[in-house]
Parts: structure tokens; sequence; C-alpha cells
């Protein structure tokens, strides 16, 4: 499916890339912009500069820049929509998808139908064992209505035969729900309890299946299609947006029987990873619903695997306004088997009783033996890395601080760096273009007079640039800036080729100039004078390289080009023609 474009310039406008930065890393303004710690390399300086103005970030170390989109992808990890749902969410606005039947990433339909194939196979006739399992598992019909569970009769073909005539080869092969030997296909799905799995939007893109019978394995799940992605994707989580319009708290969980388990017990507000480990894709589109987050995962060593998994992926994105917490279960417990055994108030009693992410994770280096100097050094060697995984400053403080307090050490010695020691740098860190080749100053300059009068771009003056290969960025530039005066930022930085140019562009951009109009012209006119001068520099260089007979195929047709495309030929140039045309060798 796609966005319509007026919808993203629309988000663009509502959105300010000052909250969406500054909610994930502290910013300090300073200047027209405003500065951060780039999360894009290893920066110990704030190198990042966001402009408000121009709706811009820039980092002047790495030269990622962009839009709040563009940064959200990056920091976040996030697919494109993703990122728009993001923004959507907390500009309150409502993504509208355009139907494309082209598109590759829309589930074809064929998912709808087999889950409903499937669901009317639930019957005594058909799936008795089916009816019985979930009975034993205390699973109610309205309960089975709200997942769409189903049944997958024993049979190579039953879904097979009820599709194959409204399906072509392609799509059935493409939707996931068929094996494939000797050209033929199979039903993937065989004797199993079907549980249907849903995107965010309702659509059904895949499905979980129990097996009923002795059988491997127990639990088999899609493989992952081209609208199915199991690291992106949360079992019940449309199920609890259909029911909750603003969620208060998530609870996650391992399985698709906790989630169904827990709603049937009442607690309506669990999602499931789908056989993987919390990816940060999970954590960040979590964090898009709700700020409250519960980890509630099997009192098993593979449960105790998965919190810390969780840990590790939330770090990098974690919020202060987002609070993490963590409930354990007794080693053979899980959610469904827990609430079943100790019932709705049980369950809500554990939750109470979870413990913070922070508390979690403290009391993991307080495993260690903090007695001795080698446990104190192990500790501080466990957290650190751990600690500097987190991109937001404040929090990466308060935790360094609380780990040097257990492991006896000095912050500053554990290479931790911390918001004093970046407001420290703030005061050196306006960047210093002094030592720039005076053409890319000249280059830059003429990107600020354009980004402030984009009426510039049609001036004559830039024809005499015309004839020099090297600049053929700058018309494409212009020619975006005649066709749309208003155009953003982002949007050029999109249509240039050369990541140099668009460090260029992103540096003209954020050193937001003040110009007035007067001045931009000034500025136009003496930065296409110093262009020029250095093309005639670039013409006599190549010819002295010619005399002396270095000079390289390549720059043999440059120095024809320069000649070719002047206004006026004279006839020293038309001897110069005649002499690098002739003089093949
Ligand atoms: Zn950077």
């Amino acid at each position: 499916m796609s966005i319509p474009t007026s919808f993203i310039d629309q988000l663009l406008d509502q959105t300010d890339i000052v909250d969406v930065i500054g909610r994930r890393i502290p910013l300090n303004k300073k200047g027209s912009n405003f500065w951060c710690q780039c999360p894009f390399h290893d920066d110990s300086n704030p190198s990042m500069a966001v402009n408000q103005d121009k709706q811009f970030f820039y980092c002047f170390v790495c030269q990622e820049s962009g839009n709040a989109i563009h940064f959200l992808r990056q920091y976040e990890n996030l697919e494109f929509v993703d990122a728009i749902e993001t923004l959507a969410s907390s500009a309150g606005m409502t993504v509208p998808y355009e139907n494309n039947r082209l598109d590759k990433s829309k589930p074809s339909g064929l998912v709808e139908k087999a889950v409903r194939f499937y669901q009317a196979n639930l019957n005594e006739t058909i799936a008795p064992k089916a009816i019985q399992y979930l009975k034993e598992r205390k699973i109610t019909g309205p309960t089975a209505k709200k997942f769409n569970i189903g049944y997958a009769q024993d049979k190579w073909d039953g879904l097979f035969n009820h599709l194959e005539a409204e399906a072509s080869a392609k799509e059935l092969n493409e939707s996931g729900l068929f094996s494939k030997k000797d050209n033929r296909f199979y039903d993937r799905f065989r004797g199993r309890v079907i549980f249907p799995i849903r995107n965010i939007k309702g659509d059904f893109i895949a499905m979980g299946g129990r097996i009923i019978d002795e059988g491997e394995p127990k639990y088999l799940n899609s493989p992952e299609t081209s609208f199915f992605n199991k690291s992106n994707e949360l079992f019940g989580l449309y199920e609890v947006k259909e029911s909750e319009r603003n969620i208060a708290s998530l609870i996650v969980v391992e399985g698709y029987m906790d989630v169904i388990g827990l709603y049937e017990h009442g607690i309506k507000n669990a999602v499931a990873t789908l056989g993987t480990a919390v990816t940060p894709n999970h954590v960040s589109k979590i964090m898009r619903y709700t700020n409250k987050i519960f980890f509630a995962f099997d009192g098993d060593l593979a449960g105790g695997k998965a919190a810390w998994k969780a840990v590790e992926n939330t770090f990098p994105i974690i919020r202060e306004d987002i609070n993490i917490y963590f409930v354990f279960f007794d080693p053979g417990h899980d959610p469904d088997s827990y609430i079943n055994e100790h019932g709705l108030e049980g369950f809500q009693k554990l939750l109470d009783e979870s413990i913070s992410l922070s508390s979690y994770f403290l009391s993991k280096v307080k495993e260690y033996n903090l007695e001795t100097l080698e446990g104190r050094a192990q500790a501080a060697a466990f957290a650190i890395p751990v600690v500097n995984k987190i991109n937001n400053s404040v929090i990466k403080e308060i935790y360094a601080s609380e780990v040097s307090k257990l492991c006896g050490m000095d912050v500053k010695t554990m290479d931790v760096p911390t918001s004093a020691s970046i407001r420290q740098d703030l005061n050196h860190n306006v960047k210093s273009n002094s030592n720039m080749p005076v053409r890319v100053k000249a280059v830059i300059n003429i990107f600020s007079a354009l980004l402030a009068f984009p009426a510039i771009a049609k001036d004559s003056i830039f024809d005499q640039l015309k004839n020099n290969p090297k600049l053929e960025f700058l018309f494409i530039i212009l020619d975006l800036y005649k066709q749309t005066p208003d155009i953003k930022p982002s949007r050029v930085i999109e249509s240039l080729e050369s990541d140099q140019i668009k460090g260029y562009f992103s540096e003209a951009v954020v050193a937001g100039l003040e110009l007035s109009e007067k001045n931009a012209i000034k500025l136009v006119v003496d930065c296409v004078d110093i262009l020029l001068k250095n093309q005639k520099d670039r013409e006599q260089i190549l010819k002295d390289k010619y005399n002396v007979r270095s000079i390289s195929p390549v720059e043999r047709r440059d120095l024809q080009q320069i000649i070719l495309k002047k206004q006026e030929i004279t006839d020293d140039d038309r001897n110069w023609l005649e002499k690098l045309s002739s003089k093949q060798d």
C-alpha cells in the first residue's frame, strides 16, 4: 500500500523536528540551531545541528542529514511506513493508505480467505479434538471469535482445493500458506489450531498453528513474505487497538496462547512477539501506542534471556517519558498458566509488584561480587557497554552514575559521556570552515542565498557556469527551485546523487544565514565570480599539463568541453581544439 504525498507533506507540516529529536536526545539551543550528540556515529561532541526553521538535521561529522521522517527511520531503524505511522500517531493523525494492487507489501486477501475457511472448520463435527483442546485451555467461544481462531484439517489439499479456483499460482506461492514440491502446492498448516496474525491496520497477514495430535513442531508460523516480517509484528496489537483508543499500558508476552489466555481472564492489553526476541522495531512500535510497557516472559532460562534481550534492545531508544517494567514468573510458569492458577487478581498483583527497567538492570550488576575489587571491575566491564547503548544522554548519565556508585569508580574513567561534558563541548563546537577551499565555500554560499530567496534560481547569472560539467549539480538544484520555490530542503537532498554535494547543501541549511535580498544577490554574484575564476584556472592548469604531455584522456576531454562550451571561441581556442583532437595518442 502507498501513502499519498499530500499526507506526508501535511504530516511534516504538523510535526516539529525539534520535538521528534528532542524527545529522544537532549537538545541545546545555540545560535540559530539546536545541537545534540549525533546518534549515527560515535560522537563525543554535539556534532548534529537541528534547524527548526527548515525542519532539517545535519551532522557535521558523519554528514547524516534529512527531515523528521529520515531521522526516525535511521534512529529507530524503521521502514518508511512505520516512521510515518510513528509520526502520525504522535500528531494524532491517521495514515490514509491508498490501495495499490501492484504494491507488494499489501496482503493479497488470500490470507483472509484462508482465515475464514479455517474458522468455519472449527466446529464439533470437523474439529472435535481442537474444540477439546481449546476447552482444556479454557478458551471460550467469544474469545475464539475475537481472535478469529480456526482449525486446519489434517489434509494436504484442504485449503488448496478451496482457494485454487480464485488465485493464480503466483498468489498462492506468495501467500505463505502453502509449501511447494514438484510444482504442486500443499497446505502448510495441517491438523493444527490456527491463530491468525493481523498487522496494525487489521489485515490478516500470516498465521500460527498449534499441533493437535503428536507431531513436530508444536508451533508453526507462516514464513516471512513480502507483507509479513516477523521481527516487526506483534500478535494482538491490532486487537488491543481495536477496543482501546488510548492504550494505558501494554504487556509483552512470548506466545499467542499467553495473549489469548490473559484476554480470557480480562487482561486485554497483551501482545506477543512471534517466535523472535524483542527487537528494537517491536519496542519502537509499542512506544508508539503507550508509554507504559510490561515485559512478562516465561519463568525459565529462555524467558530470562528474552528479558535481557529486551533490555538491550530498549536502551538505544529509551526516553524519559517511557516507563518499562519486568514481570517474572516462578520456574515452570508462563503468563497463561499463572493466570489460570491465580486468577485476574493474582496476575494484577504480579503487575503491581513488577520491577522497573533500571532496578532490573542494576540487579544484574549486583550479581557480581561487589565486595571485591575484581568483582567490581567485572561488573563495570559488564555494565559500561550496555549503558553506552543509551542514546538519551540524561538517562545515560543517571545509569552511569548508579553504576559508578555500585562499582566504586568515577564516571569519567568509564568513558561514558555525560550531559555535563556535552554542555562543556558545546562551547567550542561551532563549526569552523576557515580552511575550506574557496570554491566549496562559494557553492555553500550560493545554496544559502537560494534557501533564503528561491527566486534567485531564475537569475541568468548562473548561465555563465553552464559549461562546467563539474557544476551540473547546481543546475539540478536551480531547476528544483524554479519548479517549486517552496521545496523542502529534504526533497532537494533526495534529488542529489553525490554525498559530498548533499553535505554542502545540508551545511547551508543549518547555517541558516539571515540575508537581505540585496545581500543574497551580491553573495551570488561574488560566488559565481569565484567559480568562474576557478574554471579559468582549471583551463590553464589543463593547458599546462598538456604542454608537458602529462594530460589524461579524461582531462583531455574536460579541456575540450571547457573550450567548446565557451560563449565566444577565439582563434587560440580553435588551435587548442585542433591540437586536442588530432593528438589522440
Ligand atoms: Zn554523525
